[in-house]
C-alpha cells in the first residue's frame, strides 16, 4: 500500500526542503483518494494551500461562532405539510465567505475535530426547539447529522443528554447517523432512544449502510439516499425503493426520503409509502432565522 507524490523539477526550483514538502503532501493527498501516486500540479498545491488556510482557522471559527444553523425542511409526502427539518451546518468563513459541509466536514472528520461541530450543532438545534416551543410550535422536529466518530464514543450519550439537559422541549427530536462499528455505537443509541430521542440511520442504500444495520441497530427510521430517490422513476430502481421501504415497514420504522426535485419523484414516493420527502422540489436549506 504505497502512495507517491511525484514533484517535477523546474529551472527556478532552488529550495530542496520546499520542493520536498510540495511532494509529502501530494503523496497525502494521493492516499486519500486512493491513487498510487499523484503529480504535483499548479492546481493540487493550491487545493493544498487552501486547504491549510481553512484547517487553520477551524479553531477560531468555533470561537467566533463562524459556524451557522441551516435548516431544511421535510414535508409529509402526501399532504406536504412541513413536518420537520434537518440541521446542516455552513461555515461563515471571514475570507471565503458561506461554505457548504463538503468544504469542511471531511477535513474536521479527518483532523478529528467533527465532534465539536456535531456538539456545536446539537446545542444550536436545542436552543431553536426551546425557542419555537416557547412559541407554541411542539411538533416539528429537527435532525442531526452525527458523524460515525461522535456516535461511536464512550460518552457520546452522556454529552448528548448533557446538552439536552440545559433546554426545555419535548424529545422527540430525531438524530439521524450513518455507523459503522458495533459496540458503543449500540449502546449510545439505546441510551438516547431510553430519553425519547429518535434515531434514523442516515444515507441508506449508500456506502456504509445496508439492510444488516437494521438488524444491528435499534433504529426508528430510515433515510433512503438521493441515489435511490434519483432511480425512482426507473423500473429497476422503484423496485430495489419498494423493497427497501416494505422491509423498513415491516421493522416499524418512518421512511424518510432526501433529494426529492420533482413531482415525479415525490408522487413516485407515495406510491411507495414512503412516510416523509425532503429536497429542493419543496426547500433549499435555509438559515434558522429564516426558517
Ligand atoms: P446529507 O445528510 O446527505 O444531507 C443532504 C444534502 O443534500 C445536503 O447537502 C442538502 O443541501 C442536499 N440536498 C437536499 N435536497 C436536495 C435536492 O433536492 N437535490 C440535491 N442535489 N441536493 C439536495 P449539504 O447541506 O451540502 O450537506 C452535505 C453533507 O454534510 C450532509 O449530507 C451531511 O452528511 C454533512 N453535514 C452537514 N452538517 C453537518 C454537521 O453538523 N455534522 C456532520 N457530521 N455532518 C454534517
Ligand atoms: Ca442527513
Ligand atoms: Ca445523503
Amino acid at each position: 500500500d504505497v502512495h507517491a507524490g511525484v514533484y517535477i523539477l523546474k529551472e527556478s526550483d532552488r529550495e530542496l526542503e520546499a520542493m520536498l514538502i510540495s511532494a509529502r503532501e501530494t503523496a497525502l493527498l494521493a492516499q486519500r483518494e486512493g491513487q498510487n501516486y499523484m503529480i504535483c500540479s499548479q492546481g493540487i498545491l493550491e487545493l493544498i494551500a487552501r486547504e491549510r488556510q481553512l484547517q487553520a482557522g477551524l479553531e477560531q471559527a468555533f470561537l467566533r461562532k463562524e459556524f451557522l444553523l441551516y435548516l431544511q425542511f421535510y414535508v409529509d409526502a402526501v399532504t406536504k405539510q412541513v413536518v420537520g427539518g434537518e440541521a446542516l451546518s455552513r461555515w461563515n468563513h471571514p475570507q471565503r465567505g458561506l461554505l457548504g459541509p463538503d468544504k469542511f466536514v471531511p477535513l474536521m472528520e479527518r483532523e478529528n475535530m467533527i465532534s465539536r461541530l456535531d456538539y456545536y450543532c446539537l446545542e444550536e438545534v436545542c436552543a431553536f426547539l426551546q425557542d419555537l416551543c416557547s412559541q407554541g410550535v411542539e411538533t416539528f422536529f429537527i435532525s442531526c447529522n452525527v458523524s460515525r466518530a461522535t456516535f461511536a464514543a464512550g460518552d457520546f450519550a452522556q454529552r448528548c443528554l448533557g446538552i439536552l439537559g440545559r433546554y426545555h422541549f419535548p424529545r422527540e427530536l430525531l438524530e439521524s447517523v450513518s455507523v459503522k462499528d458495533m459496540g458503543q455505537t449500540k449502546a449510545n443509541m439505546e441510551a438516547l432512544m431510553d430519553s425519547g430521542i429518535s434515531v434514523a440511520l442516515d444515507d441508506f442504500g449508500e456506502g456504509f449502510t445496508s439492510f444488516y444495520d437494521l438488524q444491528k441497530y435499534p433504529v426508528k427510521g430510515l433515510k433512503l439516499d438521493k441515489g435511490l430517490v434519483d432511480g425512482a422513476l426507473t423500473p429497476s430502481g422503484r423496485a430495489i425503493l419498494r423493497a427497501m421501504i416494505q422491509v423498513g415497514h415491516e421493522l416499524g420504522m418512518t421512511i424518510l426520503a432526501e433529494g426529492v426535485e420533482n413531482d415525479s419523484q415525490a408522487q413516485a414516493l407515495v406510491d411507495l409509502k414512503c412516510g416523509v420527502i425532503q429536497g429542493f422540489r419543496y426547500c433549499v436549506p435555509l438559515p434558522d432565522w429564516e426558517a
